[in-house]
């Protein structure tokens, strides 16, 4: 019983600071999307196909979790506005706190698109909001077509999900059936996007996405009202 109040009240302090967050950065007017999936799904080569794209558009930033190395900030940093990478040392997860410290670093008024990429994990990433106003989960071709079934709760909160690696459905056996049975059971609300960064297949759904979440969300702001 007490391990689960313990448990309880870590995600009530992450949550009060996450509805701070939100509020920060839907003051300044800006989109921010916290990117999910297991290690090696492809969230960063996603990034690096859609920062340029946005860039023609929109002013981007980027916090990076991972557990060590500065490796995928490198790999963005000449890519958008502001590149801060989070090392979360053995904290398998990004939380609310660690995030607002990302932000204080940023010039939240400057950007239209602020990218979360979250630490590779299936798991608890689900359990901390950060304040994001937007969840995106990536599931690549390679893991298998059975991660839904598996990992509901990813799935279940996510506003879109991509089916990352699909030049490798010739290659691999996978059965995208199983993977949409599953999402009518738990997500009929996210549009499953199926691309890849290797060939750019269905980048521009997911631009076009983007730009339909940013114009949707600067509207009621610039009537002024509350979109938290
Ligand atoms: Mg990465
Ligand atoms: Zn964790």
């Amino acid at each position: 019983m007490k391990k689960i109040n313990v448990v309880e009240s870590v995600l009530q302090a992450n949550d009060a600071i996450a509805r701070d967050n939100r509020a920060l950065m839907s003051g300044a007017s800006l989109l921010s999307i916290n990117l999910m999936s297991a290690p090696g799904s492809g969230k960063t080569a996603l990034l690096e196909k859609t920062l340029p794209a946005l860039a023609r558009e929109y002013a981007c930033a980027v916090l990076v979790g991972d557990l060590q190395t500065t490796r995928d900030a490198e790999r963005l940093e000449e890519l958008a506005t502001a590149v801060t990478q989070i090392n979360t040392g053995r904290g398998c997860h990004l939380d609310a706190a660690q995030v607002a410290e990302g932000l204080r670093g940023l010039k939240l008024d400057d950007i239209d698109f602020l990218f979360i990429e979250n630490v590779g994990n299936m798991v608890c990433p689900a359990a901390f909001d950060l304040g994001e106003h937007l969840r995106v989960v990536l599931l690549s071709v390679p893991e298998g077509d059975d991660k839904v079934g598996k990992y509901p709760t990813l799935f279940q909160l996510a506003d879109a999900i991509l089916l990352t690696k699909v030049d490798l459905l010739g290659v691999l056996e996978y059965d995208i059936g199983r993977v949409r049975d599953d999402l009518s059971r738990i997500n009929t609300r996210a549009p499953l996007i199926e691309l890849s960064s290797t060939s750019g297949q269905g980048i521009n759904q997911w631009l076009t996405w983007l730009g339909e979440q940013h114009r949707a969300r600067a509207t009621p702001v610039a009537i002024g009202l509350k979109d938290d």
